[in-house]
């Protein structure tokens, strides 16, 4: 469960205020506001508060670029233009605002975008929740054979339903273990920035995560991609639908140049070119080492 009750209350409550405003709003984030998206098993992600849409992104580019832009009349074809050629500023006039409950073991991953305002849940102050993130059954997979950074096949029967029963169980007994240290019954009780220590990084955490687009895109690029573990990813591709709805120009442009386009080394540009020429490149002719090759090779191929 994400929510309980008396927190979806809470938010219905929110958004059943409103506020009138000379601030330039977007109607696709409007309706995401406060909304609690699900993700994996507890976890979710929300929005707080945004600022900005696609016109404060060309504006922006506007001003800074004085007459020259003029002939890029269009605004989706500006924020193109903007992408394509990493003129990146613009993009960092619009701010996002997240509320986010995640398992610790992506928290991890996630903080490691330093370009963000982060405020975490203290577990020194207060008292975790019994939530843990268990996998789904399909999602138990093995070490992958090929990427030592991922996972490959699906455990099957027996070992993936003692897989479940290990994560359930220690985290179950950590837990209890958790509880019985920070009781003050019958004894003084655990500080709760010591008790914490034994719990397993599958336990949740929530944090307020503010970050302008540029740098959200950059969160995104990473995290969306399929190299992205699929705990990070789900978040990550959550997020895309949020920003899709809130700056469709400019996640149009990201989404063309950024997640579905490539960067080719100079190798590859000139074996792409020796190619197109008619020529049969292989791995041995190509000048590329073989993880090199098929890359591009996925790429091209
Ligand atoms: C698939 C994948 C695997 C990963 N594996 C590992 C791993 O095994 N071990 C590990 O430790 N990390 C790992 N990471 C984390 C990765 O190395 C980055 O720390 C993380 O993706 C954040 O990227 P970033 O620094 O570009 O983002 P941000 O911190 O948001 O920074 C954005 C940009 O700002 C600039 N910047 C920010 N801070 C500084 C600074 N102090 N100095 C100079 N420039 C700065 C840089 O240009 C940076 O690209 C992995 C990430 C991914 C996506």
């Amino acid at each position: 469960m994400p929510l309980t009750p008396e927190q979806q209350a809470e938010i219905d409550t929110q958004r059943g205020e409103s506020h009138q405003t000379l601030r330039a709003t977007a109607p696709g984030m409007e309706k995401h506001l406060y909304t609690a998206h699900p993700v994996l098993d507890h976890g979710f992600v929300r929005v707080i508060d945004y600022m900005g849409d696609d016109r404060a992104i060309t504006q922006a580019a506007r001003v800074s670029y004085g007459r020259g832009t003029k002939a890029v009349s269009n605004d989706e074809g500006l924020i193109r233009y903007l992408m394509r050629h990493w003129h990146s500023t613009p993009f960092e006039m619009c701010e996002i605002k997240l509320h986010v409950k995640l398992p610790v073991f992506v928290a991890r991953q996630w903080i490691r975008h330093r370009t963000a305002n982060v405020n975490e849940y203290s577990a020194r102050y207060s008292i975790l929740d019994r939530e843990f993130y268990i996998p789904a059954e399909d999602d138990l997979a093995a070490q992958s054979q090929t990427n030592n950074q991922g996972r490959g096949e699906a455990l099957q029967g027996e070992e993936a339903q003692r897989v479940l029963d290990w994560l359930r169980d220690d985290s179950t007994r950590a837990y209890d273990h958790y509880e019985a240290m920070i009781s003050q019954e019958g004894q003084q009780g655990l500080a709760r920035e010591l008790a914490r220590m034994n719990l397993p990084a599958n336990i949740y955490t929530q944090w307020y995560w503010k970050v302008d687009l540029h740098n959200l895109f950059h969160f995104l690029r990473l995290r969306a991609d399929a190299h992205a573990q699929m705990e990070i990813r789900v978040y990550a591709e959550a997020l895309c639908g949020i920003v899709r709805d809130w700056v469709p120009a400019a996640y149009g442009a990201f989404e063309d140049y950024r997640l579905g386009g490539a960067q080719l080394s100079g190798k590859g540009v000139e074996c792409l070119r020796r190619m197109l020429a008619g020529e049969e490149v292989t791995q041995e002719t190509s000048g590329m080492s073989k993880g090199e090759w098929r890359e591009f090779m996925g790429v091209v191929g």
